[in-house]
């Protein structure tokens, strides 16, 4: 099939989606939003479409939108851009217009949704995908493209096509063959950041000011290696110190998500990231005691 024949449906209209479905209208690509319910279709009508900044000034672009609640055309194709804990139930809002054998990409921060939607419905061909993409919503129906970045993807025989599908203006997407090797690194470096700035309600950066921080954030990464050797993969998590560190220093004045939705009383990403971790670690016989405590932590602010 010719990439560029693929129609995409995006559930999950907030910076994400809106970057993706975006570059994707200006390219002329078949690409459609799908937004919760109807309510929110008629916000997005009475908008007139996406008002997206994408490098130069900002456009109103006009992306095609249905809702979730409308019948239509079966969906063999779709982009999900909830964040991890809304995706299960957005899915079941469009799960009878998912054909069977549908191709999912998920394209989101955490693991373990692949397996809940898997368990779901195994007829689904679900792919995952990992971006360093950077975007933010200033308000409804609205995008900022703020950060340029790389993204993976893979997780099964056709990551080529629809990573070549889903390459839009400049959002780079690359088939990966290791896609578990990205998504377990970028897991491992949000575990060790942004539970403890969401727990501190502090910048990326000021992690490094905080004595008792910094020590627990050391102890988040040698639990990682712990695990990554106890799973006889240590090369998995090869670097880990410096490149967290590293990310640390190159993001000091950012405000992790997590700090953004505890703070804004929305339910945060922590039982897909180390709650995955934590669950992950028991399951081959491990506890990892500092994540199960900032676990619990976080999980207590939300
Ligand atoms: P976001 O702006 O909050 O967008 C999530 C969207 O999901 C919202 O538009 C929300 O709809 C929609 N949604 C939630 N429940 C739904 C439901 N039941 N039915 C239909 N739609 C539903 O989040 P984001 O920043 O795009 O992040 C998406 C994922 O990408 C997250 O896992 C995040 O960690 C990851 N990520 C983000 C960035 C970034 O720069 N933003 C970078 C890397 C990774 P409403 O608008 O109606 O609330």
């Amino acid at each position: 099939m010719h990439t560029h024949e693929l129609h995409w449906s995006i559930l999950g209209a907030g910076a994400i989606g809106t970057l993706w479905a975006s570059y994707a209208f200006k390219q002329g690509r078949s690409a459609a939003l799908l937004l919760r319910d109807n309510a929110r279709l008629e916000d997005y009508r009475r908008a007139r479409g996406i008002l997206a900044t994408l490098g130069g000034s900002a456009e109103l672009l006009p992306l095609p939108a249905q809702s979730c609640e409308e019948d239509g055309a079966p969906i063999d194709h779709l982009l999900l851009t909830t964040k991890a804990p809304d995706s299960l139930k957005a899915l079941s809002r469009i799960d009878h217009r998912l054909s069977r054998g549908a191709t999912v990409v998920l394209l989101q921060n955490g693991l373990g949704v692949r397996e809940e939607l898997l368990q779901r419905r195994p007829d689904l061909h679900c792919y995952q995908a990992v971006t360093t993409e950077g975007a933010y919503r200033p308000a409804p129906f609205q995008v900022v493209h703020a950060g340029r970045g790389q993204t993976l993807l893979g997780g099964g025989p056709n990551a080529d096509v629809l990573a070549n599908s889903l390459s839009v203006g400049p959002l780079d997407v690359s088939a990966t063959e290791d896609i578990d090797a990205a998504l377990w690194r970028k897991l491992a470096v949000n575990c060790a950041i942004n539970p403890l700035t969401a727990l501190y309600r502090c910048r990326n950066g000021e992690l490094l000011d905080n004595p008792l921080a910094l020590q627990q954030l050391h102890q988040v990464i040698d639990e990682i290696l712990e695990l990554g050797e106890y799973m006889g993969q240590p090369a998995r998590f090869d670097g880990l110190r410096e490149q967290v560190l590293a990310v640390v220093r190159g993001t000091a004045l950012n405000r992790s998500s997590m700090l953004q939705d505890i703070e804004n009383g929305r339910p945060s990403e922590i039982d897909y990231i180390t709650g995955y971790l934590c669950r992950y670690a028991s399951d081959v016989g491990l506890t990892l005691d500092t994540n199960q405590q900032l676990l619990e932590q976080v999980r207590a602010l939300s």
